[in-house]
């Protein structure tokens, strides 16, 4: 299987060790298999009957044609194994009589880049070896909370890796503060910088646009490596907890086999729900993919008239991880729909205006396929509240989900079986979560939350945060932005 970018298929294409080595393409655009893999409805009994490893081996084995099944079996046993996710990967929780929760957020962070970022960077590790590459990767991470502490936990002591994270010393809370300060492992760092998030990210982006940074790099044996979401070496990982979720509503008796079911994914960069795409592509039978924004709504627009405009105001909302106005992963998409030279012209309009219009028979092929809702504060606050009340817990994010699905239920009228994707524990956003059912409470911090909503709840609180207090402070260095090169350099002891 090659790997071709979306803009541009005059090319030779490359495997998918290098694609998940080098990240992005040279034009600038997003690696994609040449061919989408099928899955019959065999295959889905065949998996039904595996762990959720072996799942995931066997939907990897068929993109990263270059890996074997025993390299990918052993990769995914080990990131999706009891040790990192107790309980299971992705199991489904029963919302109502039409929908399940996939909660995706059972791995060491508490969010659901876990799923990706457990197997990624052992996929990463393997490419090392499978491209003969003699440097080790140098993993630079700008972020604003999640990602950082999730790239953290899966890069950490991985062969031939080391990373290290910058985040803005005010942007983010005291959990995810805590959260990455505390951080195991001997290859990591992390570094606060003075600023906000983009003053981080720009830093970030200055260093990996510097020559003579690289230069210095690959004379002291390194290269400079992301672990951002738009490598397919994340986003292939995702494909599969669709399939197991379709595998596991049939053996509950949800659904028979065959039967479609809807998912409902809470959407920022927009690669989950890419993800659950590809799955649908593959021949897993999904009737309707929902698009669940919140107030930026940048995506329901979209989907709505056609026309993606990044040109409005941007708000900052309970449900941070998806507050974002350009989604990347949308660009393959559009690569699938509508080929890749539309997808180089539309990119280029949003670069240079910030906005384009899709043609009329790329917008009729998403209507077939998407549906686009958002919540906004309120209606995110009281979907908390009246799931706790039918038994649920649910996050911010989450809840973005379930109002959307509910919406689409309502204006629709269509009752196809639902799954709704549940990407962070409650205990991430603990205060928001709080408040939301209790709109008197007040706490210093989201860390104060975590005993409240315990005791509110009686839900456990995921070890990873139950234990923070109680971990020694490794890292405490606040740097200026302008000093991020210099730190880089320090750190790996090159002069
Ligand atoms: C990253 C993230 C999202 C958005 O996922 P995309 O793949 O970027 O669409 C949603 N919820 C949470 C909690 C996240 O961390």
């Amino acid at each position: 299987m090659r790997y071709y970018s979306t803009r541009n298929l005059n090319q030779e294409g490359v495997s998918a060790a290098q694609a998940i080595k080098q990240g992005l393409c040279n034009d600038g655009g997003l690696f994609m298999p040449e061919t989408i893999p099928s899955l019959s409805l065999d295959d889905i009994t065949a998996l039904a009957g595996k762990s959720y490893a072996e799942r995931a081996a066997y939907i990897l084995s068929l993109f990263l044609t270059d890996y074997t099944y025993e390299e990918l079996l052993a990769d995914c046993s080990e990131a999706y194994g009891e040790a990192r996710f107790k309980g299971g990967a992705a199991p489904l929780a029963t919302l109502n009589d039409n929908t399940s929760v996939l909660e995706l957020w059972h791995g060491p962070t508490s969010a659901f880049k876990d799923m990706a970022l457990q197997i990624m960077p052992r996929l990463l590790s393997r490419a090392l070896d499978k491209t003969g590459e003699e440097r080790t990767a140098f993993i630079l991470v700008a972020t604003s909370g999640d990602t950082g502490k999730a790239a953290l936990e899966g890069y950490r002591d991985v062969n031939k890796v080391r990373i290290t994270v910058f985040y803005p010393v005010d942007g983010v809370s005291r959990v995810q503060k805590l959260q990455m300060a505390t951080q195991e492992g001997s290859n990591v760092e992390v570094c606060a910088v003075i600023g906000n998030f983009d003053d981080a990210q720009n830093g970030v982006k200055k260093i990996f646009s510097d020559k003579a940074m690289a230069e210095k790099l690959n004379e002291n044996g390194y290269f400079l490596s992301s672990a951002n979401s738009i490598n397919w070496g994340r986003l292939a990982p995702q494909i599969a907890y669709y399939v197991s979720a379709y595998c596991d509503l049939v053996a509950e008796g949800k659904i028979k086999l065959g039967d479609k079911m809807n998912v409902c994914v809470p959407t920022g960069n927009f690669g989950n729900i890419f993800a659950a795409y590809i799955a649908k592509r593959m021949g897993l039978p999904v009737n309707k993919f929902i698009c669940a924004s919140n107030k930026n709504s940048i995506l329901t627009d979209f989907l709505n008239e056609g026309t993606y405009d990044r040109n409005r105001d941007f708000y900052t909302t309970m449900s941070p991880s998806m507050d974002i106005l350009i989604s990347s992963n949308l660009e393959r998409l559009l690569y699938l729909v509508g080929g890749s030279e539309r997808t180089a012209r539309y990119m280029k309009e949003l670069n240079e205006k910030g906005v384009y219009t899709v043609d009329a028979d790329i917008k009729a092929a998403l209507d077939a396929e998407f549906a686009g809702y958002f919540a906004d504060e309120d209606e995110c606050a009281a979907t908390i509240k009246n799931t706790f009340a039918e038994g649920y817990l649910c996050d911010t994010h989450t809840a973005v989900a379930i109002t959307a699905a509910k919406k689409y239920q309502a204006e629709t009228g269509d009752n196809t079986y639902t799954v709704v994707a549940s990407t962070a524990s409650p205990y991430k956003f603990a205060a928001d979560v709080y408040k939301s059912i209790k709109a008197d409470a007040d706490f210093a911090d989201d860390y104060d939350a975590l005993p409240a909503l315990n005791e509110l709840s009686g839900v456990e609180i995921p070890e990873g945060l139950a234990t923070l207090m109680s971990k020694k402070v490794r890292f405490e260095k606040v740097i200026e932005s302008a000093k991020m090169p210099d730190e880089v350099l320090s750190e790996l002891g090159i002069q």
